[in-house]
């Protein structure tokens, strides 16, 4: 007999239909019970909720219904009824039950509740048979699939640009080679560097920090694209918001000014988060109630209000006047900390802040240039409880002032030649941003470290799992 999902007997009961039999198979939560019945809570990953097993323990052999213990997985077999108890509206009365494997009491680490996030993150392929994980990778799923859908519905195609690359251009962090040389035994050149003409691709290449110079090809031609991939960082900062490979979406759209680039993010981010409460309530739910009592109070705000948009400039004259004493010191022309996007969005404003216009020293070669000679069309969405949750920009659209740009960096021309050509065939204004996924899980399940919403974390000194 083919199984039913947990999910939906609890959720379309009337479809699956009382007094049917049913298969369910899953994973045992708990098992109480005396000498005539057991009670097993019964989870198989679909939802947050278990459906309750009762076992007449007269119908079965007494020392098989023994050996189930927490993390057994089984296959269960039996009728369908309203339950009389209270904390379940149905369950499934035990006809047949096969023990499909055991989990040893003594070794098994997760049998009781209440275990912390750093002790679950030493047992990452353990972790997603917990609520908890179970309800974050739920989440997780979700978001990918709405954020597909939001774009796709909204006239975006799905670029696929490459991990590997020889581009060192975007400079949007430290790079991790990419190489097959022997290292015990490098090639050296007659000055005794490297010599990359024997490596896999006969030049330097490194894991991808960014797709979005391919993206910006690829917008210059299907007008709105986005990317939706792995992207690496070997940056050595081991802070609760940085992962070492993490996932980006990277939306380019031709003929967008800041403007609608910061319409673009404000709408996408509220529909991600929309989808959430709308089919992962269960999820949300148990997140509420066992972890952050602000989640979906707060997930709700986000929806119902209107960033604020506001420029660096103005934003460093709030953070000068707050009389507030931050670590890192607050003066124009300095990048902003955590502690300063922060207590923009979660002291002086309570909302999220969109900042723009940045001072072109601290951003990228290729954003667009303001009037003022000094700032360039930079957007960075703040969030409660993140900080930046996405960067982007307009892009400079000029050949001649992006070529200023590159030699004032002391940057290769060459190597951005096809990027150059976008400006140099039908260039056109342009925008787009990066939203780091993991960040906004941070933000939708209410997790405090990035650690916790990807399956398996990489940061330094950690690829374990
Ligand atoms: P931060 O200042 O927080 O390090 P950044 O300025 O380096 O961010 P961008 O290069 O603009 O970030 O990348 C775009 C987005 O990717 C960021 O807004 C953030 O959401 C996400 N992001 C950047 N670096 C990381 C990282 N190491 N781990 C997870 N997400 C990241
Ligand atoms: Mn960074």
């Amino acid at each position: 007999m083919k199984e039913t999902r947990i999910v939906k007997i609890l959720k379309e009961t009337t479809s699956v239909g009382i007094e049917t039999i049913v298969n369910v198979k899953g994973w045992v939560r708990t098992k109480r019970g005396n000498n005539n019945v057991a009670f097993i809570a019964l989870n198989d990953g679909s939802t947050v909720l278990n459906i309750q097993v009762v076992v007449d323990i007269d119908k079965f052999d007494e020392n098989k219904i023994k050996q189930i213990t927490t993390g057994t997985s089984l296959s269960v077999t039996g009728k369908l009824v309203v339950s009389t108890g209270k904390g379940q509206s149905v369950e499934i009365l035990a006809d047949e039950i096969e023990i499909l494997g055991l989990a040893d009491t003594e070794t098994f680490p997760l049998q009781k509740k209440g275990h912390s996030m750093e002790f679950l993150r030493s047992i990452a392929h353990l972790r997603p048979r917990t609520n908890y994980f179970g309800c974050v990778l739920r989440l997780r799923h979700a978001m990918a699939f709405a954020i597909h859908k939001y774009f796709n519905d909204n006239g975006f195609f799905y670029l696929h640009t490459p991990i590997i690359t020889s581009a060192d251009a975007e400079g949007a962090g430290e790079m991790f080679r990419v190489t097959t040389l022997n290292l015990d035994n490098i090639p050296r050149d007659e000055h005794g560097k490297v010599n990359y003409s024997e490596d896999f691709f006969g030049k330097p290449t490194n894991l991808t920090v960014s797709g979005q110079l391919n993206g910006e090809m690829g917008a210059m031609a299907l007008g709105k694209i986005y990317t939706f991939g792995p992207t690496f960082r070997a940056e050595n900062s081991n802070t609760p918001r940085h992962l070492a490979e993490f996932w980006m979406i990277e939306p380019e759209m031709a003929f967008y000014d800041l403007q609608d680039n910061m319409d673009t993010a404000e709408e996408f981010i509220k529909y991600c988060i929309h989808y959430a409460l709308e089919n992962n309530f269960d999820d949300l739910q148990f997140l509420n109630d066992f972890f952050d009592k602000e989640l979906i109070n707060r997930l709700q705000t986000i929806i119902d209000v209107d960033f604020i948009r506001l420029s660096y400039t103005e934003a460093i004259d709030i953070l000068i006047n707050s009389g507030r004493k931050f670590e890192f010191k607050v003066a124009w022309g300095t990048d902003l900390q955590a502690e300063h996007e922060r207590y923009l969005v979660e002291q002086h404003f309570k909302k999220p802040v969109i900042l723009i216009d940045y001072p072109k020293e601290i951003k990228a070669f290729y954003m667009k240039q303001n009037e003022d000679g000094n700032t360039v069309r930079a957007m960075d969405v703040l969030f409660p409880k993140i900080g930046e949750i996405i960067g982007g920009s307009q892009r400079e659209e000029s050949l001649e002032k992006l070529l200023s740009a590159i030699q004032e960096r002391n940057m290769s021309q060459d190597e951005l030649r096809y990027y150059l050509d976008t400006r140099r065939f039908g260039t056109a204004i342009h925008s787009g941003f990066g939203l780091g996924f993991e960040r906004l899980l941070l933000f939708v399940t209410g997790m405090t470290n990035i650690r916790d919403v990807i399956p398996f974390p990489r940061t330094p000194q950690n690829a374990e799992f």
